[in-house]
């Protein structure tokens, strides 16, 4: 068919959505896209917590309807006890490429009133890349507060959120 030939040298686009919640916990690391940020309290969680990186898992595993991050990496699992997140994120990555997926772009929001995330969102958006095979220029990282209403609001925790855009080749 002629639409088939014409779109037969183009990729063909993907998005996947991510959302992750950890609570703050004291004695526990912060760490966000693999980054370790200082503040009294750290997120807790079976793994390192990172909200960031466990949304950005689970949109990249959305754009190939693979599930989600506890399916391939479940809390019951010793192995992943303090594991760094960018293990997930990393087969993530390996499972789309297998697909023929290349990611585009990346989008994240931070949702929490304090720490401030600005100060670390560049080295964020490097570490991201880094693990993406992508530049810091494709790696959105915003964040927010939600005007302290809901448990963000209220500093119990740390929201995160993600949209990933693919093209599939072939
Ligand atoms: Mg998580």
């Amino acid at each position: 068919m002629v639409a088939e030939r014409l779109l037969g040298g183009m990729p063909r686009w993907r998005t996947g959505l991510g959302f992750d919640v950890h609570a703050f916990a004291p004695d526990r690391p912060l760490v966000l896209c693999g980054v370790r940020i200082p503040h009294e309290l750290g997120l807790a969680g079976h793994s390192d917590a990172d909200a960031a990186f466990h949304a950005i898992t689970d949109a990249i595993l959305g754009t190939i309807a693979a599930g989600d991050i506890g399916s391939h990496f479940p809390p019951s699992d010793e192995r992943w006890r303090d594991a760094d997140s960018a293990v997930f994120l990393r087969h993530a990555v390996e499972l789309l490429a297998g697909k023929g997926g290349r990611i585009e772009n990346v989008d994240l929001v931070i949702v929490c009133e304090r720490p401030k995330i600005g100060p670390y969102r560049e080295a964020m958006a490097r570490r991201t890349a880094e693990i993406l095979g992508i530049t810091a220029d494709r790696v959105g990282i915003k964040a927010t507060t939600s005007e302290r209403l809901g448990f963000t609001g209220r500093g119990e925790g740390i929201a995160a959120q993600a949209v990933v855009s693919v093209a599939m080749e072939g």
